[in-house]
């Protein structure tokens, strides 16, 4: 929403963390992302960036950036908050604006002002400082336990890109890494990284952070992201082919390879290797046969491992969520991935602006789904966590909480915001809301309640909230 009394030439689009960024636009035409950057930090805009141009972006040179495609999901503004960047997807009118225009970006509404009046700048810049104040009061809490007021204990993690960043994940109050994306390293033109770069990579990432856990995801490719030398084939729809797994298992070197390197590391640490979108038991049976062979030819070869190595798979397609009692006997635990199962129940391309509006983690069928897989996972005495960014939202921590979620796994900038909501919750009174917004049938009808629970009973943290 614009701010009031401005008369602004807004474009609206999805905010990805709060924020707010002011720069020069430079219009960048879509073959060719490299732009000729002044000193002064700029707002990039173009029809759409992958989750490498974001993390390619030099933060002293990029204030932010608007793109006309993506959702509340999609893989490059998960890097853009991560790397602290202003982003707005989804802005469908990005076409108008052109290089050298000011421009301000609000990454909590999605504003996009074009141009704006001196008094219009002026109220975005304050409440630019409200986020930084309200940042601030969240992250007093940072070294206290997220546990409920009657003491039920959440672990929560962070979710990061790439290995560097872990330290800094755990200084903001994560007590372990729940996702590592290990895609990025695999993004250059050079090909894939070798056995002994990955190997160092990880022991030095586990390492950093002992002894908390680090889970290590295995290389899953988002939307037609390309390793060079290994196709994903010729798909229509990159999110429907050879992803995740699938990938894996059609170029099986390459997948030994990591696991190679991630056993190799394995001593340097408390590591937890995560699979990446599992369809079904065959499929989750292949891959372990893969891992005892990669472990066995490397105890033959006398390398050390690390005893407590965890196996767990990603609960990211409705097949996993049916089939959960059988994989759960599987695994030592389930990471519900809610971004992709948010794109696969409900049929939505995360990439698509389109369908951005449609997204719900609220829709009746999702909540259903994540209480089949807590059921299932506590069935079979394994620990459930959820990763992806629902987890990151504060208005649905009481939900998940109640849920009984074991671990929330969120970008790092959300840690204050969901902790904060746990310390203020009662577990009972979260499980009571939980069981009534399963048994509603309507996303918006659950939604208003849920807003009102929040205003009602989160009154120090829920203006942050909504
Ligand atoms: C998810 O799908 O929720 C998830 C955490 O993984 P990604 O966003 O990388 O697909
Ligand atoms: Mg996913």
């Amino acid at each position: 929403m614009a701010l009031d009394g401005c008369e602004v030439s807004l474009r609206q689009g999805i905010g990805v963390a709060p924020g707010v960024c002011v720069g020069r636009a430079v219009v960048l035409d879509d073959a060719e992302q490299n732009a000729n950057l002044g000193s002064e930090a700029v707002v990039l805009v173009a029809r759409t960036f992958s989750p490498e141009d974001v993390l390619s972006m030099d933060v002293k040179l990029v204030a932010g950036f608007v793109a006309a495609t993506g959702g509340p999901t999609a893989p490059a503004g998960i890097v853009a908050a991560g790397a602290g960047l202003v982003a707005v997807l989804a802005c469908r009118s990005y076409d108008e604006i052109q290089t050298g225009d000011l421009l301000v970006l609000d990454g909590a509404t999605g504003d996009v002002v074009v141009n704006p009046s001196p008094k219009t700048l002026e109220l975005y810049q304050k409440r630019g400082s409200q986020y930084s104040l309200d940042k601030e009061y969240l992250q007093g809490d940072d070294y206290l336990a997220a546990e409920t007021r009657d003491g039920l204990k959440i672990d929560l993690l962070a979710s990061v890109d790439l290995v560097d960043a872990l330290p800094h994940a755990i200084t903001s109050g994560a007590t372990g890494i729940g996702l590592l994306r290990s895609e990025f390293y695999y993004l250059t033109d050079d090909g894939p990284p070798s056995e002994s770069f990955l190997t160092a990579l990880y022991q030095h990432g586990l390492s950093s952070v002992a002894p908390l856990p680090v889970t290590i995801r295995c290389l899953d490719l988002h939307g037609g992201a390309q390793v060079a030398g290994f196709s994903p084939g010729s798909c229509q729809n990159p999110a429907l082919g050879l992803k995740g797994v699938r990938f894996l298992q059609a170029y099986p070197e390459l997948f030994k390879t990591q696991l190679r390197a991630l056993y190799r590391a394995s001593a340097s640490g408390k590591l937890r290797i995560l699979l990446p979108m599992i369809g079904s038991l065959d499929e989750l049976l292949a891959v372990k046969a893969l891992l005892v062979e990669v472990q066995d030819e490397l105890c033959g070869a006398g390398v050390m491992l690390g005893a407590d190595v965890e196996v767990g798979m990603m609960i990211e397609v409705p097949s996993a969520v049916f089939m959960a009692p059988y994989l759960a006997r599987e695994v030592d635990f389930f990471v519900i991935g809610s971004n992709d199962l948010i794109q696969y129940g409900l049929a939505l391309d995360r990439l698509d602006g389109a369908v951005a509006h449609l997204y719900d983690p609220l829709h009746p069928a999702i909540l259903q789904m994540i209480e089949q897989v807590v059921r299932a996972g506590h069935g079979a005495g394994i620990a459930v966590g959820l990763s992806g960014e629902m987890a990151a939202v504060g208005l649905y921590t009481p939900l998940l909480v109640g849920l009984g979620l074991d671990w929330l796994s969120m970008q790092v900038q959300a840690l204050s915001l969901v902790k904060k909501m746990i310390r203020t919750s009662l577990a009972g009174e979260c499980t009571a809301l939980a069981e009534h917004l399963l048994g509603q049938s309507s996303a918006r009808i659950s939604r208003q309640y849920l807003q009102e629970y929040v205003q009602d009973n989160y009154a120090d943290v829920g203006v942050f909230v909504a």
